[in-house]
């Protein structure tokens, strides 16, 4: 089986999202399994030259121009080089998005043909990659890609890839297409749309968000559309990479530990309160509550600062990393500035840090208001700390709720700070009842959320499609 895999981004490459982690383990994950997976990727600037072999060239013909782009080859990927549109600081939130993207999505197609490469299924990603869905559904590409099915996944809706619809004509796409059952959306050209469309297949990366995004709520204005696809979308839960989080492993934390040796996770907590300069107001070890991530409306940041004086009152500690909206960060300093050595709020991207709070902390918070798939949740069970998370996408696929039998963390479902308020209540009551924490810990460290299991549910697609 021969998959041709497209993203813009890819980590150790390049990354501003889950995406990128998804690009670099799938495939990985695929070839494992045997599969032979060549992903196509743009050359960016922080992409070192060492190693790469060079194979030629293609040119594609746009109405605003000609655009030679440069193939690049290293084991199982192609880089894509083209200096004007792609050596940029930024990978998104350029002015000639619709031309950078439109030239990648072609420019993949047609370097996976220049070397030969006739993949069974092509597999695209978010809305830069849409177009290639498009022009291989209306048979625009070149003859060895034709017979190709289509895979088209959803990392986040929530981004449409919208430009002005004169960018139709500047991309020489047929007017034809304009309408609301094409890649017209709100009067703009949306290359999200062009993947919804036209791909044979739609995945998501959870299975409840799979569901939300055919409703009203969540599905920005999409949901009729995906309503109609519903037969053609599935949720497959994304993995998480389990050696670069592994607490038995990890260097970046104090101390290394495993379900049968929590004194190491201990003894991260109390590295972490010192490194941070946090203190128990009161007698005891209070409870820590932790969260990493993107400080933006949909990370439920509100609740977060409207809920967690609750729970300083009561004596706990917390330390929030994370960057993004000003809003947000002024709130979380004004909240850290009212409860010195007890919040800790760092803004900055840290990988360490968010490994030492994974560790140190004793329950992690994702208070999302929406969450495609979520990662920090997965790597909380892994590393022993109770996640407590609004059921929502993929956090309600990944934790089971303390009411359960086979509890491994708190959900709430009302997204307002009065829900998270008695979330966080309920996490204070099981950290003071010791045995019960400690079976709820050992159970999430026991969830297997490595990527084999996903990259199976792929495959199986894949095999579906070819039939
Ligand atoms: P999203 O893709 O919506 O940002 P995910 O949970 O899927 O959210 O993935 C985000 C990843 O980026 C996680 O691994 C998270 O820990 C990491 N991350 C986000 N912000 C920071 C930060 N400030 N420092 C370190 N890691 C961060």
């Amino acid at each position: 089986m021969k998959v041709l895999f497209i993203s813009s981004e890819v980590a150790p490459f390049s990354k501003t999202g889950g995406l990128a982690d998804v690009a670099g383990a799938l495939p990985k994950a695929l070839r494992q399994r045997g599969v032979d997976v060549l992903t196509v990727t743009p050359f960016w600037p922080q992409v070192s030259r060492a190693g790469l072999q060079d194979a030629g060239s293609v040119t594609l013909q746009f109405p605003f121009g000609a655009v030679p782009m440069g193939v690049l080859l290293k084991d199982g990927f192609i880089f894509l080089e083209q200096p004007q549109l792609f050596e940029r600081e930024a990978i998104y939130g350029e002015a000639d998005d619709a031309r950078r993207f439109a030239a990648f999505s072609m420019g993949a197609l047609a370097a996976a043909q220049r070397i030969g490469f006739q993949p069974d299924v092509v597999h695209a990603n978010d809305w830069p990659t849409g177009l290639c869905m498009l022009a291989l559904a209306r048979g625009f590409s070149t003859s060895s890609l034709k017979t190709a099915k289509t895979v088209f996944t959803i990392h986040n809706l929530a981004y449409t890839g919208s430009f002005e619809k004169n960018a139709m004509a500047d991309l020489g796409l047929p007017w034809e297409l304009f309408s609301p059952d094409g890649v017209e959306f709100h009067d703009h050209l949306s290359f999200l749309k062009a993947g919804l469309v036209y791909a044979d297949a739609l995945t998501t990366v959870s299975p409840t968000y799979a569901r939300e995004i055919q409703t009203r709520e969540l599905g920005y204005g999409l949901d009729g559309l995906l309503r109609k696809r519903s037969a053609s979308l599935r949720g497959i839960l994304n993995g998480i990479d389990i050696d670069e989080w592994n607490p038995d492993t990890d260097k970046a934390i104090a101390a290394r530990y495993t379900p049968s040796t929590l004194e190491g996770k201990e003894a991260c907590t109390r590295a972490l309160l010192d490194k941070l300069k946090l203190k128990a107001p009161r007698q005891g070890r209070p409870p820590v509550f932790g969260t990493v991530g993107r400080l933006a409306g949909q990370k439920g940041v509100e609740l977060l600062t409207g809920a967690l004086p609750g729970v300083l009152d009561q004596g706990a500690l917390a330390v929030v990393v994370g960057t993004g909206e000003d809003r947000f960060v002024e709130a979380l300093k004004a909240l850290a500035h009212r409860y010195p050595g007890r919040l800790h709020v760092h803004i900055g991207f840290s990988e360490a840090l968010a490994h030492q709070v994974e560790a140190g902390s004793d329950f992690f918070v994702m208070p999302s208001q929406y969450e495609p798939c979520g990662l920090n949740q997965m790597y909380s069970l892994r590393y022993g700390t109770v996640p407590v998370v609004r059921a929502t996408g993929g956090l309600d696929d990944t934790v089971v709720d303390l009411a359960e039998p086979e509890a491994t963390g708190i959900k709430f479902r009302e997204y307002s700070p009065h829900a998270l308020h008695v979330a966080l209540g309920r996490a204070m009551q099981l950290f003071d009842d010791r045995a019960r924490f400690d079976e709820v810990r050992r159970r999430g460290m026991a969830q297997d959320f490595s990527w084999g299991q996903a990259a199976a549910r792929y495959e199986r697609l894949y095999a579906q499609l070819m039939r």
